[in-house]
């Protein structure tokens, strides 16, 4: 096995000085790359952390406008920077981001610091998004290892086995190590990792033969790359159902703040109801004390997170006057922190 490593490693390393002449020539243009500060890579890359650079590319500018420093963002309300974030899915990250930014204000002189061990010790920032960082922001020898790039180097090393195994994991790491200790540039090997992973050798048809760096590729020569790196177990997606319970009046909608731990914490929803299974009427007028009745069952449609599929079931219901909403403008939701999972609610809920 060690000396079918060292050869795995070996081939990486012959990729390093290609890859970095390629990724000049293929620069995707976005936001930003424009301008290269450390506290405008810290919040590039927890935007990236789960959603597609398209969709980050449309959403930071205006949130980097709004609080250009870590001291902007520490002082900011929380429901507008929720707002900002809104789009973007997974806002735990933006709450984490704000925490880092008053750890950056108070414990760091309102500089982002440059190490991976004090990147890491910040809320939100994991081994990967401190590599980031530290590699494209602060240029140190910062190894990365994400979803794109173990993909890559499964398939540069013909490696069958599921990229989240522990030794492979490991195997990653020190090869991403020894990679980027070899280049010219730390950020620019590591962001040429990420755009070939993320452009070119994609999950489902690689495409090889625009591939600077099929020359020096055991998957591509084995013709392996479509079932490399093998598929992980995972464990089996929870159900839960979402009864949404939405009163609309004339233009408004009645919303309350979501608790503040759990899915879409302390973000406006119409109130919902949450169980293993579906309800019926008669049961949730039961178990909701603030509904006088429901009206009408307005569709379902499902919304998946990394470990549960909700179902979510839109009733349109009148609710008592004790009920404590907040009635807010239907063309204006936009402009407050819900989910996307909320403007499909609202969506559903006042379609003839
Ligand atoms: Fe991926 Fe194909 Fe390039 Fe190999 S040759 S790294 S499989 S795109």
């Amino acid at each position: 096995m060690n000396r079918k490593v060292a050869k795995q490693v070996r081939v990486s390393l012959s990729a390093v000085s290609r890859l970095e002449a390629w990724f000049p020539l293929v620069l995707r243009d976005l936001p930003w790359r424009n301008r290269r500060t450390p506290w405008r890579v810290f919040v590039s890359e927890v935007m990236l952390q789960q959603t597609q650079a398209s969709r980050v590319a449309e959403k930071f500018p205006a949130f980097v406008r709004q609080f250009p420093t870590p001291k902007r963002l520490a002082q900011a309300p929380e429901q507008d920077v929720l707002a900002l974030w809104q789009g973007l899915g997974y806002y735990r990250r933006a709450k984490n981001l704000q925490a880092a930014a008053k750890i950056i204000s108070t414990q760091f002189g309102g500089r982002v610091p440059s190490t991976v061990q004090e990147l890491q010790s910040l809320p939100g920032i994991g081994r990967y998004s401190a590599g980031a960082i530290a590699s494209i922001a602060f240029h140190q020898a910062a190894p990365i290892v994400d979803g794109n790039v173990a993909r890559v180097f499964s398939r540069l090393a013909d490696r069958r086995e599921s990229a989240k195994d522990k030794i492979a994991q490991e195997w990653l790491w020190s090869t991403a190590e020894k990679c980027v200790r070899s280049a010219k540039s730390a950020a620019v090997l590591n962001e040429a990792w990420m755009e070939l992973g993320a452009t070119v050798c994609v999950p489902k048809n690689p495409r090889c033969m625009q591939c600077p760096v099929r020359a020096c590729c055991a998957g591509f020569k084995a013709n392996s790359q479509e079932f490399v790196p093998l598929k992980h177990s995972a464990a089996p997606r929870r159900t839960v159902v979402h009864h949404a319970l939405v009163e609309i009046r004339g233009s408004k909608i009645g919303m309350q703040t979501r608790p503040s731990k759990g899915l879409w914490a302390g973000m406006l929803s119409p109130p919902v109801f949450e169980s293993s299974s579906v309800l019926s009427a008669a049961t949730l007028l039961r178990e909701v004390g603030d509904i006088a009745h429901i009206q009408q069952f307005r569709g379902e449609f499902e919304f998946l997170t990394t470990h549960r599929t909700i179902r979510i079931r839109v009733y349109l219901v009148k609710f008592r006057s004790q009920a404590k909403l907040r009635w807010i403008d239907l063309q204006k939701l936009n402009e407050y922190a819900v989910s996307n999972a909320v403007l499909r609610i609202a969506d559903a809920a006042v379609q003839k």
